[in-house]
């Protein structure tokens, strides 16, 4: 299968950004598992090894849905399920710790054949958040469910509910500790049900903190119909405090999809995203002033939210099968496949 490569002239000049394209009629997919101080020789080998067999596995699972001719939802799902099961990522098992020492679980999805979307914040005991932002979306007359509403209308969808021990690992409560201490703000005792404290490599852990918060995971996707797909799921932020929500579960700042436009998964300070409108932000350039998806891709994350001191990235993809990245962080996990393609993973700011 022919692929076509954009001559990237951003990609030369940025390092964090890239431009693909596809063939009308075929599927394409592209994903996250969070920005950050993602550097070179800072991570172990087995690390680095570990998440790009993660985001590997995660390709192959977005593969199977579209390559089937499943839609780009199914695949978005299907994708971001294995996501929230691996303990590498901040979302589902693995999820950072808020300052009282829970899992408050954020995630959204949105269609962007019809525009509808769903989303919840800060659940607890739903094993795989997007698929109650799935069931609000397709269930429901809302579009975003929070807290204890939102695990009350998970029980009556029969999703799959977790003791909140679940989502706990030693990696992200010692963060969570740093992150207190740092803070002065009390450590609250451990989760009921979680395992008896384990020692933790102090190494990993510095490059936690240094990675900091991210590792929320997203998708994008575009099946065989032409319709784009997105989704995010996410912990959100170490010892985030009162409720906070990021951007995440917010449609229009962490992800949005129009099949008009295009489709937009974000990671990074949820804040800043959140006063950029970031996603819906890169789809409204390219829908209104025709810019191509990595130049508007750039505009936002490169320009915008590097002049408002925000740090984090996007994937996202076109109805034609464009595919782009980019963030203004020295890493980003990323993954993307198009029909007839080779998976391409890449951590690192001067990888593809
Ligand atoms: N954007 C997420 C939030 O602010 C965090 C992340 O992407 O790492 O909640």
């Amino acid at each position: 299968m022919l692929r076509r490569f954009l001559p990237a002239a951003c990609a030369a000049l940025l390092s964090t950004s890239a431009a693909f394209a596809g063939e009308p009629g075929e599927w394409a997919l592209v994903i996250h598992g969070g920005a950050g101080v993602i550097e070179r020789g800072a991570m172990t080998p087995e690390t680095e090894a570990a998440y790009r067999a993660a985001m590997n596995a995660a390709l192959e699972r977005g593969e199977a849905v579209l390559d089937e001719g499943g839609s780009s939802l199914d695949a978005v799902v299907a994708v971001i399920h294995g996501l929230e099961d691996d303990p590498l990522f901040n979302s589902g098992r693995g999820a950072v710790f808020t300052a009282a020492g829970r899992n408050e679980l954020d995630a959204s999805i949105m269609d962007g054949a019809t525009l509808n979307a769903g989303a919840v914040a800060g659940v607890t005991q739903v094993r795989h958040p997007i698929s109650l932002a799935r069931a609000v979306m397709e269930n429901s007359r809302h579009v975003m469910l929070q807290g204890e509403g939102a695990e009350t209308f998970a029980r009556e969808q029969d999703l799959e509910i977790v003791e909140p021990a679940w989502f706990f690992t030693e990696r992200r409560w010692a963060s969570l500790e740093r992150a207190l201490n740092r803070l002065g703000l009390p450590i609250p005792p451990r989760p009921e049900g979680a395992p008896e404290p384990e020692p933790v490599d102090h190494g990993a852990l510095e490059r936690d903190s240094r990675e900091h918060r991210f590792g929320t995971v997203g998708v994008v996707a575009l099946d065989r119909d032409g319709n784009i797909a997105a989704g995010t799921s996410t912990g959100g932020t170490t010892a985030k405090r009162w409720g906070r929500v990021g951007d995440s579960p917010i449609i229009g700042a962490g992800t949005y999809a129009n099949n008009e436009s295009c489709g937009v998964s974000a990671t990074g300070t949820g804040e800043y995203f959140i006063r950029l409108t970031v996603a819906s932000r890169i789809c409204a350039l390219v829908e209104l002033q025709g810019l191509s998806l990595q130049d508007a891709a750039d505009r936002v994350i490169q320009d915008e939210l590097t002049a408002l001191e925000g740090d984090g990235g996007i994937v996202a993809l076109t109805a034609a099968g464009d595919i782009a990245w980019s963030f203004n962080t020295p890493g980003m996990y990323r993954a993307r496949q198009s029909e007839g393609g080779e998976p391409v993973v890449s951590i690192y700011g001067d990888e593809d």
